[in-house]
């Protein structure tokens, strides 16, 4: 007997045995195992006993990996029930002829359940839950067994490892798992459907030495997550992220600072002129060049910066971990070189440029609020300097912004408390400069702020509304003022009146004229109004209309800001207008910018095709005048002649004018 059998046989008492791996057989076994385990030990063939084949191999793996003396548990299938084994513990023996076999004893606990056998029952009804998806790991991560569910859903798993779609996922799931008895957690798992989101709930039986898991795909519930993630966070137009990530940024950005004592920055940017391409062009053409405008900006700034939509033309630029201003500085005049080269919308190449004002932290605020308040008053100031400019922020400029909308509240008092009046700017006919008419500008006569001029408040009139008492007034005003003259004995001059854009469109615009007209006397001859082209142009076929209804009045109809808009010049001849007022822009550089003359030469000619009269706006200097006249310009207006004046003003000026005796009516008594 060798050792190995005296051991077996004498000092074993509970089951044990010897395998001969190489061999498939069972050289040796005690009483106990020949009892407990006799069926499940194989056939006896040749005088051997052999193992199952699937057996040997399990066995055979085993042994390439143990190593000599070392102990192991292990499990040996019941001989009655294979799908019960007994719990073993083994060793690595050295069998007669050197080679090495398996010595395996049932220890003492041993009846237990087989990792390869969750009780058929048990597995059956787990199955009866179609959409379960629950599968059985060995503590290794060996694959046991699953739900079809589970196989339909993450196809063959062999080793948990493969279900989790990072590797370093799984390490840490099984080191997690092996902790606690219990677990939950969301995560992306490799299916046969590619990576999706589950969650799942893990348990682990450390007396069976099994992981069970159960996965719930939660991938839709996580893309409708996200879906509502963006539609909140993200604006659906450009794809930036909206106000509500910006304010997230510059909490943390603040947070940050203040923590590591460092700057942070942000730039207010707002298109320059965008409602007029909306107004023209329609919303789908405006929608466009807000997505080229944001792609262009983005590609103007920095990796370390973000680009925000705050919606509209409005757009906020962030810039964190910052050392000084100029850099934000930089950014704006990269942003404004960029962003003002043409855009190809619509087949067509647009133009548009940005107003940017820029506040930093700490230095011109501390919070969020006050900072983004900040920029915009820094970009307010931009936009009513020029446009296409940036501003930093200083401290005045909050007051300016406070001023506004001081404005904006005290608007709707003002025309009651008759705070307003109509000034009067002269139009000289060329060559002779006789005064032939004049425009009717308003003015706030505000009492805390002093004069306030139209640029101011007519924005502000028009958002609210109060546009449209205002610009009645106007023309009540500016019709009495005519009635008065005339009665006064002062020859005919034709007066024109603005109109604003929401103005215009007013339903019964046309009747309130004509009531205005009849009630003060004025022959309509002498009124004019005076209409810009994105005021035409937003609906062009009832603008036609209500012209030719101002036409059948007897009024006349000009096109002030001439070039400015964005109106195509074949599309004039439809409307019944009589006079073209080409924009002081233009006269501003005339005899500086050739191009600049040529255009203005060519409206000149080609208004004089159309038959219509030309006025040139903003005349400052008698060289302006001589270029004009050359070009065959009939009227001119501007600060050479007069600033626009109040009505006792307008008359002295009108009594000065060489060659207007017929004004002096301090000679006829009538003043
Ligand atoms: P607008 O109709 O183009 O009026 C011409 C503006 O140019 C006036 O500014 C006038 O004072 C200014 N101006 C005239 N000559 C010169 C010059 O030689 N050089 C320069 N630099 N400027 C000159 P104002 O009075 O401040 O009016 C600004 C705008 O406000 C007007 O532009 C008009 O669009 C609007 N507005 C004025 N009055 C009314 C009104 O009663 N109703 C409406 N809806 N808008 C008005
Ligand atoms: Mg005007
Ligand atoms: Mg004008």
């Amino acid at each position: 007997m060798t050792d190995l059998e005296e051991v077996l046989q004498n000092k074993m008492p509970s089951a044990a045995w010897v395998i001969d791996v190489e061999h498939s057989t069972v050289p040796m076994l005690n009483p106990a195992a020949e009892r407990l385990l006799v069926g499940s030990l194989g056939q006896i063939q040749a005088g051997q006993r052999q193992i199952p084949l699937a057996l040997k191999q399990k066995w055979q793996s085993r042994l390439s990996h143990s190593q000599k003396d070392q102990r192991f548990s292990c499990r040996w299938p019941f001989s009655s029930d294979p799908s019960q084994s007994y719990q073993c513990v083994g060793s690595t023996v050295q069998l007669a002829d050197g080679r090495n076999g398996i010595l395996l004893e049932v220890s003492s606990n041993a009846i237990t359940q087989t990792p390869s056998s969750v009780p058929e029952k048990d597995m059956g009804l787990l199955r009866q839950f179609k959409t379960l998806s629950f599968a059985i790991f060995s503590l290794d991560g060996q694959f046991i067994n699953a739900s079809d569910f589970f196989l339909n859903h993450f196809g063959e798993v062999k080793h948990i490892n493969y279900l989790f779609a990072v590797s370093s996922a799984a390490k840490s799931f099984m080191a997690r798992v092996n902790g606690q008895s219990s677990l939950s957690q969301e995560i992306m798992l490799s299916t046969a459907n590619g990576v999706r989101w589950h969650r799942i709930e893990a348990s682990f039986d450390a007396e069976l030495g099994q992981i069970y898991l159960l996965a719930h795909d939660i991938q839709e519930e996580r893309d409708h997550e996200v879906a509502l993630y963006r539609l909140n966070n993200y604006d659906s137009l450009t794809n930036l992220p909206n106000r509500n990530l910006l304010y997230q940024q510059l909490e943390s950005a603040l947070q940050n600072a203040k923590k590591r004592e460092r700057q942070f920055g942000l730039m207010y940017l707002d298109l320059d002129g965008f409602k007029v391409v909306n107004d023209n062009f329609g919303h789908r053409v405006g929608d466009e060049l807000i997505q080229r405008v944001a792609e262009r900006i983005k590609s103007s700034i920095p990796a370390g910066a973000c680009l925000y939509r705050l919606g509209g033309d409005e757009f906020v630029v962030v810039l964190e971990n910052t050392n000084a201003l100029s850099e934000l500085e930089d950014i704006a005049q990269s942003i404004m070189q960029n962003a003002s080269n043409t855009y190809p919308v619509a087949k067509m190449d647009m133009m548009i440029s940005a107003s940017i004002g820029i506040a930093s932290y700490p230095q011109h605020a501390d919070d969020v609020d006050n900072l983004l308040k900040n920029a915009d008053a820094a970009m307010y100031r931009a936009k009513s300097t020029g446009h296409n400019l940036y501003f930093v922020y200083e401290n005045q400029m909050a007051d300016n912004i406070n001023a506004h909308l001081t404005l904006g509240g005290g608007l709707r008092k003002a025309i009651e408390n008759e705070e307003f009046e109509l000034h009067y700017q002269p139009k000289v006919a060329l060559p002779d400069e006789n005064v032939v008419g004049a425009e009717a500008l308003i003015r706030w006569n505000h009492p805390e702020l002093g004069m306030v001029s139209p640029d101011k408040f007519i924005p502000l009139a028009e958002e609210s509304g109060l546009i449209l008492p205002l610009g009645e007034w106007v023309i009540r005003r500016a019709c009495r003022q005519l009635q008065e003259w005339r009665e006064q004995g002062y020859p005919a001059l034709c007066l024109s009146v603005n109109l604003s854009s929401r103005q215009f469109m007013q339903a019964d615009l046309v009747d309130m004229v004509q009531t205005i007209l009849e009630e003060t006397g004025v022959d309509p001859a002498y009124l004019e109004l005076e209409l810009t082209e994105s005021m035409l142009m937003t609906d062009a076929k009832q603008s036609i209309e209500k012209l030719h209804s101002f036409r059948e009045l007897g009024l006349t109809l000009s096109i002030d800001d001439f070039g400015t808009g964005y109106s195509s010049l074949s599309y004039l001849k439809k409307f019944p207008i009589q006079t073209l007022k080409i924009d002081r822009s233009f006269i501003h550089d005339i005899g500086i910018d050739g191009d600049n003359d040529a255009i203005v030469k060519a409206t000149i000619a080609m208004a004089k095709s159309l038959n219509l009269k030309v006025i040139a706006e903003g005349v400052e200097h008698r060289s302006q005048v001589n270029a004009l006249g050359g070009y065959d310009c009939q009227e001119v207006q501007g600060y050479l002649y007069s600033k626009p004046l109040p009505s006792a003003d307008f008359v002295q000026f009108m009594q000065k004018q060489v060659g207007h005796e017929s004004f002096s009516l301090v000679e006829t008594g009538t003043l």
